[in-house]
């Protein structure tokens, strides 16, 4: 089994590059922003909870997400590997998801960090909210919050999985097929 964590802020080109990934190395791609997009749509409860959060670009509380992370990945345990895409996104959901995946007995292998500087990101991100209607997306000061949000949460990541000699960090800027090539350089 091969897992792999991808992170980076939003925009970095996470989702492309996972949907690349999970065909090339046929793992399960789990995205938590995707699943709680879904939840949101369907009106369930945990879309109802998750609502206020997500329209202000702040994190989700982490004991919902990781309860539905974990619900998924208990689901699929015969698959080949699974490509984390989104999560974790704090300290907190990295510990659980290490306890998860070592009582399975599979460990993360890689964490693969896509970095891109801010003025790119703000680009891509209004250029992605044209096309997608993603509320999160159009709003200037959302996309601000989110930004804001990966650096205090979710870069600490990078020294969290750099102590675990598993991180890898990547210049998230240049053609797509270049950064594919250069993500699967280190996983194979
Ligand atoms: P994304 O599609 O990954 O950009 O996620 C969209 C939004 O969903 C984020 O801005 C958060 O509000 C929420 N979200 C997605 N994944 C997580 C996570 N792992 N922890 C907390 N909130 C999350």
């Amino acid at each position: 089994m091969k897992n792999i964590v991808l992170f980076g802020p939003p925009g970095c080109g996470k989702g492309t590059q996972s949907n690349l990934l999970v065909q090339k190395f046929l793992l399960k791609h789990i995205a938590t922003g995707d699943m709680l997009r879904v939840h949101l749509n369907k009106e369930t409860s945990l879309g109802m909870e998750a609502k206020s959060y997500i329209k202000q670009g702040a994190l989700v509380p982490d004991k919902l997400v990781i309860t539905m992370l974990e619900n998924e990945v208990k689901q699929n345990l015969g698959v080949a590997g699974f490509l984390f895409d989104g999560f974790p996104r704090t300290i907190a959901q990295a510990v659980s998801l290490d306890a998860l995946l070592d009582n399975i007995g599979f460990p993360i292998n890689f964490a693969i960090l896509l970095e891109v500087d801010h003025n790119e990101l703000i680009k891509r991100i209004v250029q992605r909210g044209k096309g997608s209607g993603r509320a999160d997306d159009t709003d200037p000061e959302v996309v601000k919050s989110r930004l804001i949000t990966y650096e205090e949460n979710t870069l600490p990541l990078k020294e969290y999985y750099t102590k675990q000699n598993k991180c890898f960090v990547l210049n998230g800027i240049g053609a797509i097929d270049e950064i594919f090539g250069k993500i699967c350089k280190i996983i194979t």
